[in-house]
């Protein structure tokens, strides 16, 4: 079985706190659809729950944002609900380009405190990619960087971006990232940079690594200038198998779509933690895939091993276990159980079939 997030151990940072009601044993999770596929591939892993008997019982949110005085502001229920639950499922959400508002999701994050973005990338058996074996994990800063948000035009013309870089911020991801390393007994923190370039601000996240290496001598700490990682990792990503990757936001962000492309070749497979200190958002990495929303197609695996990072992050790791089981062996048997994605002639809810079948 193929394991995407600390299970035995949690990393002692970001620990979900959440309760199940003592009336019914269920721990209620802030479910957000989204938009697009959202709703289908949501129902899937809806019905797989059922099937897999979670002890999870859901509570919709409704995220469409407000805009209050020109910021994206989510709804006050579904900022309750999230805080007092303390987890959510969240589906694709679309984001409108250049409307002037800071996207959903970066309002989500940013609402929450949600620090670090976990992203594991491994091959799936039954579907031929470049390599097999990949087995990739990278953390990406998940706050500032380049997506602070501070732009403005100088001149016509002209437009200044800010790339933001805290101590603070720095601070809090890289000791999830060797707390995470202990957590799923990887050797080694790979801190990924341009400080060849970016001095001052990508020097201050190394310094920052450098610094807190101090407290973890049982985690070797390795850096590497961006260029390298990329070449290695399109080369030999077998190079990264025991090694949790951390970077700031703008690498992280494209380095792990290169990690998925890599490894599953899809992105219909790809899920993600978004981990706060009290709050943790679990989601998969593609967007609302609009071209196929509403046609039973979309390839919902994506979403349910985000659901599976879910179920290990709230210590419910047997049942976590046996829907990702399923899920890779659905997926293995033959090409009538893989969606199109993948190149079979499954549909999303033939796909959900094949999974609760294997459960
Ligand atoms: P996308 O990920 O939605 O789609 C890219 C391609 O991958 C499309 O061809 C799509 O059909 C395919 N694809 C994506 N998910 C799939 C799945 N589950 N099964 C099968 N095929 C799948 O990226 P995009 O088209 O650039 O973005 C669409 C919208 O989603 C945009 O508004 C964007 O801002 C938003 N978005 C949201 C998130 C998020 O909520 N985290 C992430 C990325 C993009």
């Amino acid at each position: 079985s193929v394991r995407l997030f600390a299970t035995k151990k949690q990393p002692s940072i970001g620990r979900f706190t959440g309760k199940p009601d003592p009336a019914t044993g269920k721990y209620t999770v802030s479910f957000i659809e989204g938009d697009g596929v959202g709703p289908e591939i949501s129902k899937a892993v809806k019905d797989i729950f059922v099937a897999a008997k979670a002890p999870i019982q859901w509570e919709s949110c409704d995220v469409s944002p407000l805009f209050i005085n020109g910021l994206t502001t989510i709804p006050q229920p579904a900022q309750d609900s999230i805080n007092k639950n303390l987890i959510a499922l969240k589906g694709p959400l679309a984001t409108p380009i250049g409307k002037g508002h800071r996207s959903l999701n970066l309002t989500l994050r940013k609402t929450f405190g949600l620090f670090a973005n976990v992203r594991p990338a491994k091959s799936v058996e039954g579907y031929k990619t470049a390599y097999d074996n990949v087995d990739l994990v990278l953390i990406r800063e998940n706050t500032e960087g380049e997506y602070s948000g501070i732009e403005h035009v100088v001149s016509p013309g002209v437009v200044q971006s800010i790339k933001l870089i805290t101590q603070d911020a720095s601070e809090r991801v890289i000791r999830y990232a060797f707390e995470y390393a202990r957590a799923v007994e990887r050797p080694k923190v790979l801190v990924v940079h341009k400080s060849t370039i970016q001095r001052l601000a990508d020097g201050l996240f190394v310094n920052v690594a450098n610094e807190l290496a101090k407290e973890y001598p049982d985690i070797e700490l390795q850096t590497e200038i961006l260029d390298k990682t990329v070449l290695n990792t399109v080369t030999d990503p077998s190079k990264y198998k025991d090694v949790v990757v951390v970077c700031p936001n703008l690498y992280g962000d494209i380095l792990s779509d290169l990690n998925s492309g890599l490894s599953a070749g899809s992105l219909g497979l790809t899920p993600s933690a978004n981990i706060g200190h009290q709050v943790s958002i679990f989601e998969a990495v593609h967007g609302s895939a609009p071209d196929i929303a509403g046609q039973n197609k979309a390839n919902p695996t994506a979403l349910l091993l985000s659901s599976v990072m879910m179920l290990n992050h709230m210590g419910l790791t047997e049942i976590a276990d046996k829907i990702e089981k399923a899920v890779f062996t659905a997926i293995a048997s033959s090409p009538e159980n893989r969606t199109a994605d993948l190149g079979g002639s499954a549909s999303t809810s033939s796909f959900a079939e094949a999974v609760i079948s294997r459960l």
